[in-house]
């Protein structure tokens, strides 16, 4: 069994992709092709934006953003403690502080009531300016918007959603990637829509942001390439991931969407009374990036994943470190603010394998390990 099957997902598409992925080897336009202008068009309609801006990552899809803003030297950025280190790297990137805000132990994001507490404690220290939350669709459930906007509206804070694991997940039918001032998304191979390598993208409804977002993808290119009007990088989808993504984004649309749905549905019915399912609030659709238990202790949850792989089941932990405690931002010093959740959580969450190929077979077998081990 794999943990998330990408040459299922091959096989499935094999034709259409062998296609594209030929098609962008006999034109030899390898960079910013056709199929990267045709994908842009397809990615905004999707999620109902006015723009869509490739690059190379979804790291550099939130630098992006972040640059864009000119958030720098003296400027707090507030991220959830609980998710993957580029959240947070990316503002220290740009000089500025992150500041790790404390999550929702039943969704997994960030929570609005501790945002508020930890922009009040910076207002209150002095210092640096609140300038920017992160909002993180975690695990493919779009993080509480509504009550984010609430307290970015209320201290004059730019949203940034970080939908690298969120796209194609909803809020009362609008999509994720479409709740941000600036929303970013990556294209890794195991995120909900993944390329054959690196991708990115970023997602604005501001014609002049969106401008500033493809002149800083290009070395800060102003009328033209040469013509170098700021400080930029070098961040471009490459044309034969745009081709890829294409055929992709159409099987997401066709059927892997609701396929993790199901299989979603059938390990909560299983597994229910076993183990902590994941909870999907009312009005909300998540990709299933990942479907992630909780269990009781981290002896707990490390004996089960040890057990379950003597058994050939792979599982993950996302993720095993608070951002706070993370050496890199040992100069953070956060402010001394409360992560007890995010703590817990990483002691005890464990991801089990989730994909849209996955088999009913797959689903009961995982099940059953998980409840003779427990
Ligand atoms: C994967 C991921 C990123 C970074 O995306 P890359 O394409 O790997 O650079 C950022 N934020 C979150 C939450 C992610 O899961």
């Amino acid at each position: 069994m794999r943990f998330r099957d990408l040459q299922a997902q091959y096989q499935a598409l094999k034709p259409d992709i062998d296609a594209a992925m030929l098609k962008v080897a006999a034109d030899c336009d390898f960079i910013s092709g056709a199929q990267v202008t045709l994908l842009e068009e397809e990615l905004a309609e999707y999620v109902g934006m006015k723009h869509c801006v490739t690059c190379a990552n979804g790291t550099d899809a939130l630098y992006m953003a972040l640059m864009a803003w000119g958030i720098g030297e003296g400027d707090a950025v507030f991220v959830p403690d609980f998710t993957f280190f580029a959240s947070g790297e990316t503002a220290a990137h740009c000089g500025a502080t992150p500041v790790f805000v404390d999550v929702d132990e039943d969704t997994f994001n960030i929570d609005a009531a501790s945002l508020e507490k930890a922009v009040e404690k910076v207002i209150a220290e002095g210092g640096l300016t609140p300038r920017v939350v992160v909002a993180v669709d975690l695990f493919g459930l779009p993080a509480d918007f509504d009550a984010v906007r609430k307290v970015a509206d209320k201290y004059g804070l730019l949203v940034l959603e970080d939908a690298a694991q969120g796209f194609g997940g909803m809020i009362n039918g609008r999509r994720a990637c479409s709740f941000g001032d600036i929303s970013a998304t990556s294209f890794f191979p195991a995120k909900p829509l993944g390329c054959y390598g690196d991708g990115g993208a970023v997602f604005t409804d501001d014609d002049g942001i969106a401008e500033l977002l493809r002149s800083i993808a290009v070395h800060g290119k102003g009328e033209m390439k040469y013509d170098n009007i700021r400080i930029g990088l070098n961040s471009r989808l490459d044309t034969i991931q745009a081709a890829i993504l294409s055929v992709k984004l159409q099987a997401l649309r066709n059927g892997e969407l609701q396929a993790v749905n199901a299989a979603a549905e059938k390990y909560t019915e299983l597994l229910d009374g076993v183990v902590s399912t994941p909870v999907i609030p009312d009005g909300f659709y998540s990709s299933w990036a990942q479907y992630t238990v909780r269990l009781e202790s981290r002896e707990e949850r490390d004996r089960v994943q040890a057990e379950l792989k003597e058994k050939g089941i792979p599982t993950m932990v996302y993720y095993p470190k608070p951002m706070h405690l993370q050496k890199a931002f040992d100069d953070a010093k956060n402010h001394d603010l409360d992560c007890g959740v995010t703590e817990r959580l990483c002691g005890t969450v464990l991801s089990l394998p989730m994909h849209p190929y996955l088999k009913d077979e797959d689903i009961r077998t995982v099940a059953q390990a998980l409840k003779e081990v427990l």
